[in-house]
């Protein structure tokens, strides 16, 4: 057995119960089971073919935003945390000791996002993100996941949506979205379980819970496009997916059944979602594969697909321009994943400044908001790389 690579510079180790109390629990056997037992059964030539091409080069590091805004401290270059992490755990047949799983957990919870931009800057291709979600489902299995990113996994395994929405309060935040809209715009619904409804609005869990208002802002523009849509009143109806991201792919492929189910019930034509980059990716590319699906069962377009096709076929008109400068950060799973980055581009007028930057948003965040935090995982990268 051996631990993994020491770091460069010292990090700050927060407690998180729920890697403590879970590594107190594990040993060398127990550990290494898991590991073969993922290797054996949900890996294959994708990850051989990864591991061995790697020449080592380091080129990808320029493409990681941990890298670039930790000064270039090389343990946060994306083949530094593979190195810290599946190597690792390769090179030792999965024979490692709870504190090296640690170490593991912490690099693949908290400094990799899984965003793939390392995989544009590699000649080779190789998905960095998809070996550090290979780390994730190993320690997922063993019960190792930063406490506060677990709490939304369980909440999507209880209630089918990631904040803990009761059925009541998710149908209540509806109506007094609806109520509120009527104040600007009488004739306004916000049809629920329509059947056949050219479209099903789907949105994440947070925004009932937080920002309640971007639903009557959708609502709005759906009504006003004069669009046959409708809201779906049953759980399913939340489109995210942290599972996902804790290595639970058994809640992961729940939920997107579920919320396929909900719109093949309501004999919807096609699902829209709300801007969540991740919660597209969940549908789009992982979601999906999981549970063996080629494509989705009901055809699902991300919100910017579907502004650009209300404003281009003259559906939805612009009033007035917003003039100023604005900065389009660039999502991962939105962009990189979908190729949909000349659209917004395009509505915001020529001076749109892209920032090259992804956010550690979502997944990152919460893993390390509170216990794990074991860097800084929200550092801003200067801004010297942004592209007018
Ligand atoms: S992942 Fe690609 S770019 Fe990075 S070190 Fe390996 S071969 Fe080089
Ligand atoms: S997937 Fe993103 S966060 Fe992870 S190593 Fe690559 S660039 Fe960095």
């Amino acid at each position: 057995m051996t631990g993994t690579t020491p770091p460069t510079a010292p990090r700050k180790i927060q407690p998180d119960p729920g890697l403590d109390d879970a590594l107190a629990r594990l040993d060398e056997s127990k550990i290494q089971k898991v590991v073969q037992r993922v290797l054996a059964n949900e890996t294959g030539a994708r990850l051989k073919a990864y591991v061995e091409t790697c020449v080592r080069c380091g080129l990808c590091s320029d493409g990681c935003h941990y890298y670039l805004s930790h000064d270039g401290d090389p343990q946060y270059s994306p083949v530094g945390k593979v190195k810290q992490t599946i190597w690792e755990l390769l090179k030792h047949k999965g024979r490692v000791s709870p504190e090296a799983l640690r170490r593991m957990a912490l690099v693949a919870y908290t400094e990799c996002n899984l965003c793939r931009r390392c995989a544009m800057y590699c000649p080779m291709g190789i998905d960095t993100a998809y070996m550090i979600q290979v780390t994730r489902r190993i320690c997922h299995l063993l019960g190792v996941t930063p406490r506060y990113i677990q709490d939304t996994a369980h909440s999507h395994a209880a209630t089918m949506n990631q904040m803990w929405v009761k059925e009541d309060e998710w149908i209540d935040s509806l109506l007094w979205q609806e109520d509120e809209a009527r104040e600007e715009i009488p004739h306004l619904r916000i049809p629920l379980d329509k059947d056949g409804a050219d479209i099903m609005y789907s949105v994440i869990a947070p925004e009932p819970k937080f920002q309640t208002q971007l639903i009557y802002l959708a609502a709005v523009i759906l009504n006003e496009s004069g669009l046959n849509w409708t809201m779906p009143s049953a759980p399913g109806w939340d489109n995210s997916d942290m599972a996902m991201f804790t290595g639970d792919f058994e809640i992961m492929g729940r939920l997107k059944r579920k919320h396929f189910e909900l719109a093949q019930r309501l004999k919807v034509k096609r699902i829209v979602m709300g801007e969540c980059g991740h919660a597209f990716r969940s549908v789009y590319d992982v979601g999906n594969r999981w549970l063996g699906w080629r494509s989705e069962p009901v055809p699902v377009v991300h919100a910017i697909e579907f502004y650009w096709e209300l404003l281009t076929t003259g559906r939805l008109k612009v009033a007035r321009k917003y003039e100023k400068k604005v900065t389009f950060h660039d999502p991962c799973n939105i962009v990189r994943g979908r190729g949909l980055h000349e659209r917004p581009a395009k509505w915001s007028g020529p001076f749109v400044r892209i920032s090259w930057r992804c956010i550690p948003t979502g997944n990152i965040t919460i893993a390390a908001a509170r216990e794990a935090e074991s860097s800084t995982p929200a550092r801003r990268t200067k801004p010297s790389g942004w592209k007018a």
